[in-house]
């Protein structure tokens, strides 16, 4: 007997024949012996009309107000897959983030899970129980209802598994599995069996959104045996894994792209020391996430500093530059959301000379500009113009022979 822990994403319980076709699906498990923990995401496009409802009576709804709106398209699914386990004559129960005792800190909207205690699944799951878990949401230590940022479903699952030492956290998708790139862009792209923990981090880091970044880190801290798998057809999906278990190591694991960055500049500043902080300082203390950064060479004492941020964040980045900007005596802020960060991941890379090369020579045989570039061990991501993200992808994925083998 094995406990295993199923995530269904939207797509997967997208209309009353999805959730009954997921019920039939832990049931074949429930009746081969498995005890089974499903976490389900919203319908699909649900959470999309909930932050659309909340936009079209107030453009910056109250953040706690928006998580308890948003938290209520888990409940219904859970309430629903509840109702067709019952009428498969299958015991389950359902719980909302709170009930299964989901703690987080207090950040609305993209709040991390500090705790979890599970006495009430585990008793379930003894008594024969189906336990279904409302995933993306939880409660703070004042019992605010909160929720996980986008994806955060995955890492309901993976923190489930991990506090309850599951044997497995399946994430049941619309792929079926973790691809070289993002399939519906590249139809050439390639499953991948499996894939390290570290590469699978930089990947979700970097756009492939497939999984949750937070759920990735979880099941790496943790040691949780992670696997990616279609909800619609049979297959081994992909499993995340230590890189000692990895059995053949690509030099590049996959290409991703991300279209929500944006590019700021702060043009003319007085090059002395001191300035990366004054000016990136405000930025972390507002909790925003600064990528790329490039300061250029001065100029008669002056120099241009660029870095990237979420393109969500641009404006509220504007705002607590504008006084450092002011104060420094710069020329100019001039914010670009005009932009995608391309990437390309792979451990191999440690090992490998060149990928940079390659990587700049394809972009620039298609004409395609590098407006910024960042390195890491184990990845190269540039900034093009937007116009270009899906020809760079194409590009990078058959420059490093990444398609599916004939
Ligand atoms: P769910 O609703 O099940 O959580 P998501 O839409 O969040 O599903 O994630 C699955 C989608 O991720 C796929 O449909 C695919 O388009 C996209 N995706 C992006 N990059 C990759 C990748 N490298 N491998 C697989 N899927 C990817
Ligand atoms: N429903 C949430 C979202 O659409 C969480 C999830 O599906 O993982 O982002
Ligand atoms: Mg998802």
């Amino acid at each position: 007997m094995a406990l295993y822990v199923e995530k269904y994403g939207g797509t997967s319980v997208g209309s009353v024949e999805r959730i009954n076709a997921v019920a039939e699906k832990v049931a074949s498990e429930i009746k081969a012996g498995h005890q089974m923990v499903v976490v389900v995401s919203a319908m699909s496009g649900e959470t999309n009309r909930l932050l659309d409802l909340a936009r079209q009576i107030n453009d910056q709804p109250p953040a706690r107000e928006l998580d308890v709106l948003v938290s209520t398209g888990e409940q219904v699914t859970i309430a629903l897959l509840c109702m067709a386990f019952n009428a498969l004559d299958i015991d389950a129960r359902s719980y909302t983030g709170a009930q299964a005792n989901i703690r987080t800190d207090e950040v609305y909207g993209k709040a991390r899970i500090v705790d979890i205690q599970c006495d009430g699944i585990r008793h379930d799951l003894e008594a024969g129980r189906v336990v279904v878990v409302a995933g993306f949401q939880g409660v703070d230590a004042n019992n605010n209802i909160t929720t996980l940022g986008r994806g955060g479903s995955d890492t309901t699952a993976v923190a489930l598994a991990a506090a309850l030492k599951a044997d497995e956290c399946r994430i049941y998708t619309d792929v079926d599995g973790v691809y070289t790139t993002d399939p519906r862009i590249v139809p050439e792209a390639r499953r991948l069996d499996q894939i390290s923990f570290e590469e699978m981090l930089e990947l979700a880091s970097l756009g492939a959104k497939v999984l949750q970044i937070r759920s990735v880190e979880f099941a790496s801290k943790y040691a949780v045996p992670l696997r990616v798998l279609s909800s619609f057809e049979a297959g081994p999906g992909t499993l995340i894994t230590t890189e000692e278990n990895i059995v053949e190591q690509p030099i590049i694991s996959g290409i991703t792209y991300n279209r929500d960055e944006a590019k700021v500049t702060i043009r003319g500043v007085p090059d002395k020391p001191g300035i990366a902080h004054r000016i990136l300082g405000v930025i972390s203390d507002k909790r925003i996430n600064v990528d790329m950064i490039i300061q250029n060479i001065s100029d008669e004492g002056l120099t241009d500093f660029t870095f990237t941020v979420p393109s969500g964040d641009m404006n509220a980045c504007i705002e607590v530059l504008e006084p450092v900007v002011e104060d420094l005596g710069a020329e100019e802020l001039v914010a670009d959301d005009d932009i995608s960060k391309i990437s390309v991941v792979g451990i191999g890379m440690r090992s490998h000379e060149g990928i940079a090369t390659k990587m700049f020579k394809a972009l620039s045989e298609k004409g395609i500009n590098i407006l910024m570039i960042s390195t890491s061990e184990i990845k190269i991501s540039v900034a093009v113009r937007k116009e270009f993200t899906e020809l760079a992808v194409r590009t990078l994925h058959a420059a490093f022979e990444l398609e599916e083998q004939a």
